[in-house]
């Protein structure tokens, strides 16, 4: 067969594209071919990148902040003109349908537009001071240098969470993508670049976890940590920034359910459960990874699913026939595999599935077939733990009671659902399922860009990202006080 031209990535430090001497190659999960060659980077161009940021940050600061988001409007523009083609090498890269893969750029679109508007806003505050002929407000002000992980999983839109709100606000960043997906990360800093970036505001640095991510966790020029990513990665990054007092956003890991009541449309909720467990093969942190269901309604529901799933066509991305794409590697069907036997041993029931898809030309590529277990207890490992694949464990409950108490017992608190036509079942469910999402009527995916994104308990460390929200993370607030009465005037004394 002829072997694919591949096309070698470089970094971008202090505005210049630099190969590196070793490379890695990067994979299609849909097929096996080899797609580009990744920088694998060492601790000296962390120290490259970090030192030409610290300078160009200084600088970038001063710059107007309607005059920063500028740049990010013709992002946003660039993005849209090239979004076809995004979509088309993320669907290579990562695996994801095409129209999913549209929708992933469609967010990062989103995101500089919005981001851009945060251009003319940042929105401080003024207060009456308790003083006369004294005036009081707060502002926001950059951090300084922001150190930017991202995972495989959304290649091009967690990166724009993080990094459009970061440049807007006058900071500059190093970003290490994951090195499984870094084609996405080349084409959005080469827009960045295009769009009137000044050099060094945006740095990437291409390479493993353990070298460049560890290096920058380390670094004490980088101020703020921006992690998405697995929770025994983000936990151990959240413990070395505590020890430098360096702030640190996680994102991390979900056991997202959507609970179906007895009184649910079944056809919509069993849409819902499709679209949030299957898309992206699973490989989603929202992703529905339990169906916690009324016993009244479960039959008719299995039968529901597993009508649907028959429809769902398995294969590339690329072919717009396709409803679910490949994991993204072999350790990932492994992973699978594991917890299928899991949750066979523990005495959940495969309702179908189970099994890597090996057949034709699916066995050049890391397929898994659409699975639910049924039967599961909320207490089993595979109703408990992350998998990451396109798995589903259908638990039976008895009341709605009983099914909010099952959504809450995972460490995990990203994104739950509810299908119920009861309004009372609707606001009780928002206020007492425990998660940093909530949806009614719908599935445990399809956040949008305006609004914070992120969880609760083990899912995160308390900050968002995207929405206003993700500013908190990459700003301090100030307070300033001018006193124009021309004396000394003491706060809590001279109040009379
Ligand atoms: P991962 O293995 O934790 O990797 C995430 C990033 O961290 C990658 O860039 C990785 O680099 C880097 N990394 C690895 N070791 C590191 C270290 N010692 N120091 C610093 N950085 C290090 O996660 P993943 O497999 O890519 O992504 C899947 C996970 O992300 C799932 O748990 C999913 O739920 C979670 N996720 C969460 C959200 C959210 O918003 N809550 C969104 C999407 C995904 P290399 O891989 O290049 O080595």
């Amino acid at each position: 067969m002829k072997q694919m031209d591949t096309k070698t990535l470089a970094n971008y430090i202090n505005g210049e594209w630099m190969e590196a001497e070793h490379t890695a190659p990067v994979i299609n999960p849909a097929t096996g071919e080899e797609i580009a060659k990744v920088p694998l980077s060492s601790e000296q161009h962390v120290e490259k990148a970090v030192q030409a940021a610290k300078k160009a940050q200084k600088e970038w600061a001063l710059v107007p902040a309607p005059q920063r988001a500028e740049v990010l409007y013709r992002t946003g523009t660039l993005l849209r003109e090239q979004k076809e083609r995004l979509a088309r090498l993320l669907t290579m890269e990562n695996g994801k349908v095409l129209e999913e893969a549209r929708g992933e750029v469609q967010e990062a679109i989103d995101m500089a537009f919005y981001m851009a508007g945060e251009g003319r806003r940042l929105f401080g505050q003024t207060t009456p001071s308790e003083l006369k002929d004294k005036f009081a407000m707060s502002v926001r002000v950059p951090v300084g240098v922001i150190g930017i992980i991202t995972p495989w999983n959304f290649p091009i839109a967690i990166a724009s969470w993080k990094s459009f709100p970061a440049i807007v606000a006058g900071n500059a960043v190093v970003w290490k993508p994951a090195t499984e997906t870094p084609m996405m990360a080349y084409e959005l800093t080469k827009i960045l670049e295009e769009a009137g970036l000044p050099k060094g505001v945006m740095n990437l640095v291409f390479g493993s976890g353990s070298t460049v991510g560890d290096a920058m966790v380390h670094h004490p020029n980088i101020q703020v940590i921006s992690f998405t990513g697995s929770n025994e990665i983000g936990r151990n990054i959240a413990a070395e920034c505590g020890r430098q007092l360096k702030k640190v956003s996680l994102e991390m890991g979900g056991k997202n359910a959507v609970i179906v009541m007895d009184d649910a449309d079944l056809e919509l909720a069993a849409d819902g459960i499709i679209w949030s467990a299957y898309g992206t093969s699973g490989q989603r942190c929202t992703a529905c990874s339990r169906v916690i269901v009324h016993e009244k309604v479960k039959a008719e529901l299995e039968a529901r699913l597993l009508a649907k799933i028959k429809h769902l066509t398995v294969g590339n991305g690329l072919n717009e026939e396709v409803k679910v794409g490949p994991i993204i590697n072999k350790q990932g069907i492994e992973k699978i595999k594991r917890y299928i036997e899991i949750g066979v041993e523990e005495g959940a029931r495969l309702l179908t599935g189970g099994y890597e898809l090996i057949e034709g030309d699916l066995k050049k590529g890391n397929y898994f077939a659409p699975t639910i277990f049924t039967d599961v207890k909320g207490t089993m490992r595979i109703a408990q733990e992350e998998i990451f694949g396109p798995v589903v464990s259908l638990i039976p409950v008895k009341s709605f009671q009983e099914a909010i108490e099952v959504n809450n017992c995972v460490e995990f608190g990203l994104s739950s659902s509810i299908f119920t036509q009861d309004v009372n079942k609707v606001f009780r469910a928002q206020r007492d399922l425990d998660t940093g999402i909530v949806y009614v009527n719908a599935g445990t995916t399809g956040a949008e860009i305006h609004l914070p994104f992120g969880g609760t308990k083990g899912t995160g460390n308390g900050h968002r990202d995207s929405g206003i929200q993700a500013l908190d993370v990459f700003t301090e607030w100030r307070a300033v006080y001018v006193d124009y009465s021309g004396k000394l005037q003491r706060a809590q004394i001279d109040v009379e």
